[in-house]
């Protein structure tokens, strides 16, 4: 519900909330006040096709998932020191998902909180100190995480690469060091791996020796990129051989997304040591978990040092857990991100044939990234043309985002209710726009060559201070 005019919700916001946290959309946000679906409204009741919001998994306010917080909030919230039914059936149904030596659950509140303890198990368990993280990763906003996420550590204004953090390419087979125009995906898999293993001995020799190797297993914030089959196993090889333990993040790609299995990493035939999810688990609800084997649950449990998080794996957010895990089976959401993903996988691939500047389209279930180009060949990333199609599709009611470390990238992420008639929506939309952008790009050229063209019409307007170029070649360039 609306409870203030749009102005005043922003005058207030600019006002009393930090700066730092910044809205989409920036310069006219969006003011949504409900969700139904893969649908958000705004104070108009406008509605907007919601492609990006992967928190709310099963769709916005799924009547069952807000109906089992109602019940238990109705009932009792505490924290999980009493005994209590909630948390141990999520813990039942998390592990049943998993394989089975990741058998040991800790419930927390969020993907950050699920990542730094992920840290701390690492670090006891191994006795070592160093992290191998990925370039443009991002892993929360903890200050541990930070260190860890090149994607805010990097940044102009950002801390720094930390003498515990070792930083491994990101396995982009597009864009990345080692491209598919040149070798075979196996051999980058292998390269890349390998740098990872560069890596683990130099911990080994001169530092802290390696205590984890951290990524997600389809990575987002590095432009939805999926890595070669053989990466995972090979990394895990050499970084397990250096005594370090493997940390899959599923905070963002988990839950059965990729519709094949309910976890990304299980696309690559390995077992991590830990694995951390949050954001789809409450489906907007805030609650995390970290699953890790015996043997790593014992060594923190052996420092003789309690784990207690007030918040973590209370009956609330152990009853919405639930009724995620639930929904995502009985509305069969895994078999609709296989199917859906697939047509728009597709869709887009056959969009890609008539726009040259779509690079590349890769994906996985509801995970699909379109690489936006300004050549083909030299695949140079066409950041402008993602703002403007972020900027179009907004205003065609459609919200997509751009990302990756040039913000080229058109990400797709939508709750797992997405439709294929949503998807013929989109690409519809975006055949549209990319048309539009190409009529822009060859009208900007034909005014360039204009302007080469005649220099002294530009000189004498100039010189008499008017406005020069635009009014005078929209005349001419109708009879070019
Ligand atoms: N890991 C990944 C891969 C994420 O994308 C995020 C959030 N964007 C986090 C961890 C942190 O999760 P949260 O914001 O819930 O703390």
């Amino acid at each position: 519900m609306e409870q203030l005019p749009k102005e005043e919700t922003i005058a207030l916001r600019e006002k009393l909330i930090g700066p730092s946290c910044q809205l989409f959309f920036r310069k006219d946000p969006l003011k949504i006040v409900r969700g139904k679906a893969q649908y958000l409204y705004d104070e108009k009741s406008n509605a907007y096709l919601d492609c990006i919001n992967n928190v709310a998994h099963v769709g916005h306010c799924h009547p069952a998932v807000v109906q089992a917080g109602c019940d238990q909030m109705a009932v009792l919230n505490t924290n999980n020191r009493f005994l209590h039914d909630n948390i141990v059936v999520c813990a039942q149904k998390i592990v049943s998902t998993l394989p089975n030596k990741l058998e040991v659950c800790f419930f927390v509140n969020s993907g950050s909180e699920a990542n730094d303890l992920a840290l701390r198990l690492a670090q006891i368990h191994t006795g070592h100190r160093d992290v191998i993280t990925l370039e443009h990763a991002y892993h929360g906003h903890l200050t541990s995480l930070i260190d860890i996420s090149h994607y805010k550590f990097n940044l102009p204004g950002g801390v720094g690469q930390k003498k515990h953090v070792h930083l491994a390419a990101c396995p982009d087979s597009y864009r990345g060091r080692y491209r598919d125009n040149e070798y075979s995906m196996d051999e980058i898999g292998t390269m890349y791996a390998d740098e990872v293993g560069d890596l683990c001995e130099k911990s080994t020799q001169n530092e802290g020796g390696v205590s984890a190797f951290i990524a997600e297993s389809l990575l987002s914030c590095g432009g939805q990129v999926i890595p070669p089959k053989n990466y995972f196993s090979r990394v895990y090889e050499h970084v397990r051989r250096a005594g370090g333990v493997c940390i899959a993040d599923e905070v963002q790609v988990g839950f059965g997304r990729i519709g094949k299995h309910w976890w990304a990493f299980q696309n690559y035939n390995v077992q991590p040591d830990i694995v951390t999810m949050g954001k789809p688990m409450g489906n907007g609800h805030p609650v995390a978990c970290v699953v890790t084997t015996r043997e790593i649950a014992d060594s923190f449990f052996n420092t003789g040092v309690e784990y207690f998080n007030t918040y973590g794996g209370n009956p609330v957010s152990c009853a919405i857990a639930n009724a995620v895990f639930d929904t995502i089976e009985n509305d069969n959401l895994m078999e609709q991100a296989l199917i859906v993903g697939e047509y728009l996988l597709d869709s887009c691939q056959t969009l890609a044939k008539k726009h040259k500047q779509i690079g590349d389209v890769r994906g996985v279930g509801l995970f699909v990234g379109i690489d936006l180009v300004d050549d083909r060949d030299t695949r140079k990333a066409n950041k402008e043309c993602a703002q403007i199609v972020v900027q179009r599709m907004r205003e065609e009611r459609i919200l997509v985002s751009a990302d990756g470390p040039e913000c080229n990238v058109i990400k797709f992420k939508p709750p797992m209710v997405f439709t294929k008639e949503n998807v013929d929506e989109v690409v519809a939309m975006l055949d549209r726009v990319l048309t539009e952008v190409k009529h822009k790009e060859r009208l900007d050229a034909k005014i360039k060559s204009l302007q080469n063209l005649v220099p002294a019409i530009i000189e004498e307007h100039s010189n008499k201070g008017q406005r020069p170029v635009r009014p005078i070649y929209k005349e001419n360039i109708k009879s070019i």
